[in-house]
């Protein structure tokens, strides 16, 4: 992870972006390249910002790399003697696979036992994000959360739920029945002791509307 700043609320100009490591040039010439290569007319009305638009998307839908994860966090660390569990649920997110540059998007649900310390809790969808807006896979993704968290807090144990829809399934036309796909990652008490493990599954299946994408 680069150490740039990229705050998602904050509006960016070009400038910004090309000093932090986005290159709108190269991703507008790719671009350029991939409407001829489909038949296209990269020149015609509809299609003459089409590559700008994609590079300046990018910067955003990618930007998950260059979140600088110390300022992100920075005062929401609390030191409080509280150790039931603290789940945040249906998280939505928004992802690009890895292998196909195509969205999978989903809800994430994210919980921890804390052990001295607790994470303002509008850290969560923040710390889903900054996984999310990379080119990813969605294992990688659901353990990177529990990992952050573990290193971040030292908790008792961390549970991250990830549910998600993949388009490069669902386009194709190929395995329908796989297009929705779960994915977990527990450390410490999550892992170790199977009531708690039980009571957040029965938590985030509660009331959980379904996944309709
Ligand atoms: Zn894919």
């Amino acid at each position: 992870m680069t150490k740039e700043l990229i705050d998602f609320d904050d509006d960016l100009n070009e400038k910004d972006l090309e000093q932090n490591g986005i290159e709108n040039d190269l991703i507008e010439q790719a671009v350029s390249k991939i409407l001829s290569a489909i038949g296209e007319n990269p020149e015609r009305e509809g299609l003459r910002l089409t590559p700008k638009r994609v590079a300046r998307m990018y910067s955003e839908l990618f930007g998950g790399y260059r979140v600088d994860a110390d300022a992100m966090i920075n005062d929401a660390l609390f030191n409080i003697s509280y150790d039931e569990m603290v789940l945040v649920r249906d998280i939505e997110f928004y992802s690009m696979c890895e292998h196909h540059i195509l969205p999978f998007m989903g809800r994430a649900h994210v919980a921890y036992i804390p052990d001295g310390k607790v994470l303002g809790l509008s850290k969560i969808p923040r710390i889903v994000d900054m996984y999310a807006r990379r080119l990813q896979v969605q294992e990688r993704m659901t353990r990177q959360i529990a990992d952050f968290l573990r290193d971040l807090l030292k908790p008792q144990g961390v549970a991250v739920v990830v549910e998600a829809v993949h388009l490069c399934s669902r386009m194709r036309g190929v395995k329908k029945h796989d297009a929705r796909m779960t994915t977990s990652a527990m450390h410490g008490a999550f892992r170790a002791n199977m009531a708690t493990r039980q009571e957040f599954l029965d938590n985030i299946s509660r009331g959980a509307a379904p996944l309709q994408i």
